[in-house]
């Protein structure tokens, strides 16, 4: 099998089709979303129709459960808070549904996904490889496919220690049958590795490769929207610098 994985749209419509057009190109078995469909960006509605029909699955983000009013936002910054409150008045009821009603975890042979971590499903950061040795301990899984921290990377566990490394664009990542992983596919629509180009991530079953696929889209353009839809100037800003 041939995965596509995406993660962390953040309702960015624009990174979104860019995306989508380069994967329709490529094939995939199936696509597969690691959740935060919606936060941040300024087609919530939007990005949700366009994705939904071509997914074969996808788990449940903290922004997209805070956005159907079933997680404390109290702890999300000022930025993320008044996104948040304004993409609930954007959902229509059939959106607000499927987020709803979207999974935490998703298995498949090859792989586990969540959107944070496989001991916190939609609310713990992996950012570092004390908390992905943790995650190891905790669930069973040769693979862990996550998004959440909008950094794509990879932790490997060897049987004895846990490393953790960036994951460039388009260098092939061999899977080593003896070693476990937890992949992070980046983000869609709001990258935080300093590079503004979309991401996600590329898995080929039968060749055991992982790759990160990075595509430039027209930033200004969903920056253009989120000023006429009146979210935080930060927000629009950090798209150009990818943080
Ligand atoms: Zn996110």
């Amino acid at each position: 099998m041939r995965y596509a994985v995406i993660s962390d749209i953040h309702a960015n419509l624009e990174a979104l089709e860019v995306v989508l057009a380069d994967i329709e190109a490529r094939g995939p078995d199936e696509l597969i979303c690691l959740g935060d469909f919606v936060g941040y960006g300024p087609d919530p509605v939007a990005c949700v129709e366009r994705v939904r029909p071509r997914l074969a699955g996808a788990v449940v983000g903290n922004h997209d459960r805070a956005a159907v009013d079933r997680l404390d936002i109290s702890t999300f910054n000022a930025y993320a808070r008044a996104a948040i409150l304004w993409t609930r008045e954007q959902l229509t009821d059939d959106v607000r549904r499927y987020l709803d009603e979207l999974p935490q975890d998703l298995r498949r042979p090859a792989f586990l996904a969540v959107h944070g971590s496989p001991r916190d499903p939609v609310e713990e950061y992996i950012i570092d490889a004390v908390i992905a040795g943790a995650c190891f301990e905790a669930a069973e899984f040769r693979l862990c496919l996550v998004g959440h921290t909008h950094v794509p990377g990879v932790f490997v566990h060897d049987g004895e220690r846990v490393t953790a490394s960036p994951l460039p664009a388009d260098e092939p990542l061999a899977l080593r049958p003896t070693d476990r992983y937890i992949i992070n596919a980046g983000s869609v629509g709001q990258p935080r590795d300093g590079d503004p180009r979309a991401a996600y991530l590329w898995l080929d079953e039968e060749a055991a490769v992982a790759t990160l696929v990075r595509l430039p889209y027209p930033v200004e353009k969903t920056q253009e929207k989120m000023v006429a839809a009146g979210l935080p100037a930060i927000l629009v800003e950090r798209l150009a610098y990818g943080r």
